[in-house]
């Protein structure tokens, strides 16, 4: 398909998520279709949202050490106060001539309606899940390796490999959590080791980043003649808050002082080389820079024009 074929089925795609977020200020509901294209060099990146849980309370699973009267007023300064918070599942493929490389696979279809829509939005776009070669996994939380099994029990991407970190693996072999162990069990076949300075397809370096799971991945993903520096921090960040507030953390994180250290370690990074990253659970798609205000950093979200779903870097 050409690119504007592309444009046109993404644009014309009815597959859109009917995600709410409701708040004391108004409501908003999605209604555009849920995938975007860049263009970064010899690579056709597509993101893709599997959709977001709406947070009635995001105060103190983010930043649980804080008193609720700081975290409000962070929460305006961030201009999240008139709004839900909601924490996307920002999904990123990355297609290099015939081999279409998936980060995580989302949360799948389950109880929760408002996830595990990945499938059904790449099929809107013309990449069914069985052209997909290779999954790399940034971590292994439910919500981005559940989509890996379909409801029936078998595998939703059927001729892909795998990556994960052996730390990451081992992790989860050990823990009492019998549905993440039974996914990396039924992939263990097919499944790679990966870890940190390791350079993926020849474009796709790896990063060790841990403290929200052992052995969390990050991928620099490079081009030759392209000063862009592109990286995938899966989930460093789940907030605009914890961009302005590295340190206040979330108690998602696995070791909480860990995480800390590593989100002040890649925001600093990013902020310094200017770095366009794309995090998991930042608002829909989660792509953009860190800049800096008043001495704290700030998310900036990539500008698009309002009709635009395809972007040249
Ligand atoms: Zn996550």
């Amino acid at each position: 398909m050409d690119r504007r074929n592309l444009l046109k089925t993404l644009a014309f795609s009815t597959a859109a998520i009917p995600l709410f977020g409701s708040s004391a200020g108004f409501i908003t509901k999605s209604l555009e279709p849920n995938a975007l294209q860049l263009k970064f060099g010899n690579l056709d990146l597509y993101l893709f949202s599997d959709g977001g849980n709406v947070l009635s309370d995001p105060f103190p699973l983010i930043a649980p050490k804080e008193t609720e009267e700081n975290f409000n007023k962070a929460r305006k300064e961030c201009y999240l106060d008139q709004q839900s918070i909601a924490f996307s599942l920002n999904i990123l493929l990355v297609k290099k001539d015939n081999q279409y490389i998936l980060f995580d696979t989302g949360n799948g279809l389950g109880k929760n309606k408002n996830v595990g829509r990945l499938i059904e939005q790449m099929q809107a776009s013309n990449i069914p899940a069985n052209l997909v070669t290779d999954i790399i996994i940034t971590h292994a939380h439910g919500d981005h390796i559940g989509g890996i099994i379909l409801p029936d029990g078998t595998l939703a991407f059927k001729n892909a490999k795998y990556y994960i970190s052996k730390t990451e693996f081992d992790f989860w072999m050990k823990e009492n959590n019998s549905t993440i162990k039974s996914i990396l069990n039924k992939i263990q076949i097919n499944l790679t080791f990966i870890k940190e300075n390791d350079t993926l397809f020849d474009c796709i370096k790896v990063e060790h980043t841990p403290g929200h799971t052992p052995g969390q991945l990050a991928f620099l993903i490079q081009q030759n003649g392209k000063n862009l520096h592109l990286k995938h921090i899966a989930d460093v960040v789940h907030s605009p808050i914890l961009v302005r507030y590295p340190e206040w953390g979330i108690k998602y994180d696995q070791d909480f002082d860990l995480a800390v250290k590593t989100r002040l370690n890649i925001l600093e990074e990013a902020y310094n080389k200017r770095q366009l990253v794309i995090a998991m659970h930042l608002p829909w798609p989660g792509i953009g820079y860190i800049g800096k205000r008043d001495n704290r950093y700030d998310w900036i979200p990539l500008s698009f024009g309002s009709n635009l779903k395809q972007i040249e870097l």
